[in-house]
């Protein structure tokens, strides 16, 4: 006997959006979320993420504005923190309250709880409680980890971030991939001095080198100091702050600069698959921890299936939020071939100014194409820059095998907006001459990728 068609566990990204498409379907649903609804996404890490980068952008804004004329003082005006973030946190409760509704109206159980897996199509709730469906969907999503160094405890992590109630005056940031990243240009950009401690060479691995080293240009210009092939040994108090120390055990404080008054770690997260039954149920994991899923979301275990941060697929939530609903329409909507092409996902770094990539990266092209690989590059001055005479640049680069698009890779002003339009191009197949044959919109950057030689 079931109690429901399905029961979801986490509602994040990927569980709210199957438990309404499901529901959309027909299915009767119960949703297990003991935090706020929403998961990661909504609650510390794109929303507020995003809220943080638009006071970021707003001050790079008023530095411009002074240098063109605004009667502004010398100091930027420097943001009131918890005002904004009074801001940011309601925008947040309306989304909260949004889904409530939209859950009520679906039909959609929720239960404030914890689940874990009992079995194949048996969850059980903290409570001991018992809920019987045949389809189960794992979205326990995923949470920071810090490397295990002593002192790690005196550093903060993302959520710790989104708890932060003013810029600290020096901060150090462990890690040089999306967080890292963007955690830097926004602490920079309201006021605080940030150096990065990154153990590679360059930020953003993965990312096509060429826009990262611009970027890492930009971020210099702007004060951002980056330690790179420096692995962080540990942290220490030190004179009312905290030290880093590196691989030479040295501190990296300077007598002038002192110790820093934040470490936040961006080290990477793990996902949310431990005690939660899915070993002893049988459900495959692999050695990360992820649960381990084929095309279908299915997992090794009959009736279960999962999605999001907690599978190894890219952890976005677009990715999860489109693999929920296809998996449901596969489920509940009759449609027996749907699942998610997870080719060309297109992903934006909020880092200032942003950063856009969709396809394969130059090197990526390369290794697979060889000599038909060509690249097709426009740096320049955004407009606004280039008037206030600031130094920022943007870096637009197309990577082509046999004159196809397979490669874009943005840097710059508005690229977060502008490269969702040529995702839609690039997965469509489109060449370099059909860019060419688009008439350009000028003046923007824009224009520059149909410009392009
Ligand atoms: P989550 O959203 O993490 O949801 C999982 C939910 O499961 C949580 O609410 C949790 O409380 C619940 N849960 C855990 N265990 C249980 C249990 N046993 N029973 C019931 N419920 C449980 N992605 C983007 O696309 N764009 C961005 O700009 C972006 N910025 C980010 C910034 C930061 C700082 C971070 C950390 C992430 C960011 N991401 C971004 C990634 C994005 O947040 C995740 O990919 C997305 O939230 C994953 O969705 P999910 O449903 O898999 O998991
Ligand atoms: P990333 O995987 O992007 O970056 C982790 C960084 O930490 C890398 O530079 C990695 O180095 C480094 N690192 C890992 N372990 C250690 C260690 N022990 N010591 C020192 N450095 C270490 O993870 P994030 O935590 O930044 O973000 C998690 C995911 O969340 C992202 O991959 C992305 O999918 C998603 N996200 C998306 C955003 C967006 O869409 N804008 C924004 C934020 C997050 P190395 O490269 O050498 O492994």
């Amino acid at each position: 006997m079931s109690d429901f068609d399905l029961v979801v566990l986490g509602g994040g990204s990927g569980g709210l959006a199957g438990a309404f498409r499901a529901a959309g379907h027909g299915a009767r649903v119960a949703i297990l979320e003991p935090a706020e609804l929403g998961g990661t996404c909504v609650n510390v890490g794109c929303v507020p993420k995003k809220a943080m980068w638009l006071a970021g952008d707003i001050a790079h804004k008023l530095a411009l504005a002074r240098e063109l004329g605004f009667d502004l003082p010398e100091t930027p005006p420097a943001l009131d923190w918890p005002a904004f973030i009074a801001f940011r946190q309601r925008y947040i409760g309306n989304i909260h309250a949004s889904y409530r509704k939209r859950l009520d109206a679906a039909g959609i159980a929720v239960l404030p709880t914890r689940g874990r897996l009992a079995g194949a199509g048996v969850i059980e709730c903290s409570d001991g409680v018992r809920i019987r469906a045949p389809r189960i969907l794992l979205a326990t999503g995923g949470r920071p980890v810090r490397p295990a160094i002593p002192g790690a405890e005196l550093g903060i992590d993302s959520d710790g971030f989104f708890n932060l109630t003013a810029a600290p005056r020096r901060v150090a940031i462990v890690g040089g991939g999306y967080i890292a990243v963007e955690l830097a240009g926004v602490l920079q950009a309201l006021g605080s001095k940030v150096e990065l401690f990154v153990r590679g060479r360059r930020l953003l691995r993965g990312f096509d080198a060429d826009v990262a080293a611009q970027l890492m240009e930009d971020y210099r210009q702007q004060g951002i100091h980056a330690h790179f092939d420096s692995t962080v040994q540990s942290l220490h108090r030190k004179d009312g702050g905290i030290a880093v120390r590196g691989g030479d055990a040295r501190d990296s404080d300077t007598a002038d600069a002192g110790p820093f008054d934040s470490v936040i770690f961006a080290t990477g997260r793990r996902p949310n698959s431990d005690g939660i039954g899915l070993e002893e149920a049988g459900v495959e994991l692999d050695a990360r921890g992820h649960v381990v899923v084929d095309a279908f979301q299915r997992t090794s275990v009959d009736g279960v299936h999962a999605v999001g941060d907690l599978t190894d697929r890219v952890a976005l939530t677009p990715v999860a939020i489109a693999a929920a609903r296809r998996l449901m329409d596969r489920l509940f909507g009759g449609r027996a071939e749907a699942r998610l092409d997870c080719d060309n996902i297109a992903t934006v770094v909020f880092s200032h100014p942003p950063l856009g990539t969709v396809g394969l990266t130059e090197e990526a092209a390369r290794a697979a194409h060889g000599d038909a690989v060509s690249v097709h590059r426009a740096g320049f001055r955004p407009m606004l820059h280039a008037l206030a005479d600031s130094p920022q640049r943007s870096l637009f680069k197309l990577v082509c095998v046999d004159r196809k698009v397979v490669g874009i890779h943005l840097l710059g002003e508005g690229v977060d907006e502008i490269l969702q339009g040529f995702a839609v191009a690039l997965k469509r197949g489109i060449t370099l001459d059909d860019l060419h044959d688009t008439v350009a919109i000028h003046p923007t950057s824009a224009e520059e990728l149909v410009l392009v030689q």
